[in-house]
């Protein structure tokens, strides 16, 4: 290693990986398969295009690995056709947007506070500036999609585009309703499984397929893999648009390491294991959010369905999802802060804390450990001094890491 600086930093990083409880609901750690694809001299090659139809020479290789990472996506997701180019989820996203939008288009998507994400056309992303969007919410009581609501709204909007799917909601989503509503108002349903992409794939909550006209993702969510982004189509006029618009529409060369590395993630989520894995993150999620319930914590529509869950602290101790966060952040639990439905703090400071299961679930932690977890929680923002049990998790978390992960490199 010659930059010093530079690897003393990811050196830093890396130990700070193993002196953290990790509730990220959208973090992940990957496989030591797919940091070695990722780390790969594939960084060095030119692939504009796409397999059999390279700007490039040179491409022999590179073309099996893209058809290998193709292949895998869609027989995994049972669909017909995978962009695997996309760069992250923001720009599969975008990406799939160009390719069946115009500029001044209609979008309904769910509005941020209600879980939705930022690139889903709202005014701080480009897709904001570009198309024109209409933002649905969730029931303010039961703070659950309202179908009902929802097609009345897009009746009356009638946009070209329909998104579903979010960062933020617990709760399963009726696809097949959804898919009702943008045929009625004959918009194309685009289906954003990036945080959920991981129990789709283990089949562990229902697919939005056969229903989603155009599916986006992510591929280091609950997926697991590389930081990356996907699309998914089975119409192959759409597969042929959203082509284009992902090469040269939005972006240049592939990163042909990043693809390979999604590959590996592809066939690892094929496996038994995978499966095991993702009915555990749901578990976990749900004894976790169950045990704040028992400990007098307001979880927001009430309980979890999948990997993740929001708490409203704000309610609990008139503490805001910032204050929290840094409370947890000082004695190693890494959350963060999460606007709720209808939220009375402003998205800087936020009422709730979103908790996801996902990483620690990769290390292997089981239900019991999640109890512990919440009743930490829990006194660090009593205000008790929870300085002395979190230290004790978290040698537990470098423990696992150090023998589970890092030794078998
Ligand atoms: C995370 C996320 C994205 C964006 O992913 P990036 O790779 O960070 O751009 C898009 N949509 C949803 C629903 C997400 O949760």
């Amino acid at each position: 290693m010659n930059d010093k600086e530079l690897f003393t930093l990811i050196e830093a990083e890396a130990s700070r990986q193993l002196q953290h409880l990790e509730l990220i609901a959208s973090e992940n750690y990957v496989s030591k398969d797919v940091l070695k694809a990722q780390g790969s001299i594939l960084t060095n090659k030119y692939a504009e295009g796409y397999p059999g139809k390279r700007y490039y020479g040179g491409c022999e290789f590179i073309d099996q690995i893209e058809s290998l990472a193709i292949d895998r996506a869609t027989k995994l997701f049972g669909c017909a056709f995978a962009n695997v180019q996309p760069h992250s989820g923001t720009e599969a996203n975008l990406a799939a947007y160009n390719a069946v939008l115009k500029p001044g288009d209609k979008i309904l998507a769910m509005s941020l506070s209600s879980g939705g994400h930022l690139s889903h056309g709202t005014n701080l992303s480009l897709s904001g500036k570009i198309y024109q969007t209409y933002f649905y919410d969730v029931n303010p009581q039961t703070e659950i999609l309202d179908y009902d609501a929802l097609e009345k709204m897009a009746l009356e909007i009638v946009p070209q585009l329909l998104i579903v799917g979010a960062s933020a909601y617990s709760r399963l989503i009726d696809y097949q309703r959804c898919k009702e509503i943008a045929v009625k108002c004959g918009a194309v349903l685009l289906v954003d499984m990036a945080h959920v992409a991981g129990l789709i794939a283990a089949k562990v909550i229902p697919s939005c397929f056969p229903y989603a006209d155009i599916v986006t993702s992510t591929t280091h969510k609950t997926l697991r893999g590389p930081r990356g982004g996907l699309i998914l189509t089975n119409d192959p006029l759409l597969n042929a648009k959203i082509n284009k618009s992902v090469f040269p529409g939005i972006q240049g060369g592939p990163l042909m390491h990043v693809i390979a590395a999604k590959a590996v993630c592809f066939k690892e989520a094929m496996s038994e294991g995978f499966i095991n894995y993702q009915k555990q993150v749901i578990k976990n999620a749900r004894v976790l959010s169950e045990k704040f319930q028992e400990l007098g914590y307001r979880i927001i529509s009430g309980k979890t369905e999948n990997h993740l869950f929001m708490i409203d602290v704000f309610a609990k101790f008139n503490m805001t999802g910032k204050r929290a966060e840094e409370l947890l952040e000082s004695v190693g639990i890494t959350v963060n802060k999460n606007s709720i439905p209808h939220d009375l703090n402003k998205p800087n400071l936020t009422s709730g804390i979103r908790i996801g299961t996902p990483y620690l679930t990769t290390l292997g932690f089981k239900e019991e450990t999640m109890e512990e977890i919440a009743l930490l929680i829990d006194e660090v923002l009593k205000g008790n001094d929870a300085s002395f049990k979190a230290p004790l998790l978290i040698s537990r978390v470098q423990e696992i890491i150090r023998n589970n992960v890092l030794k078998s490199e």
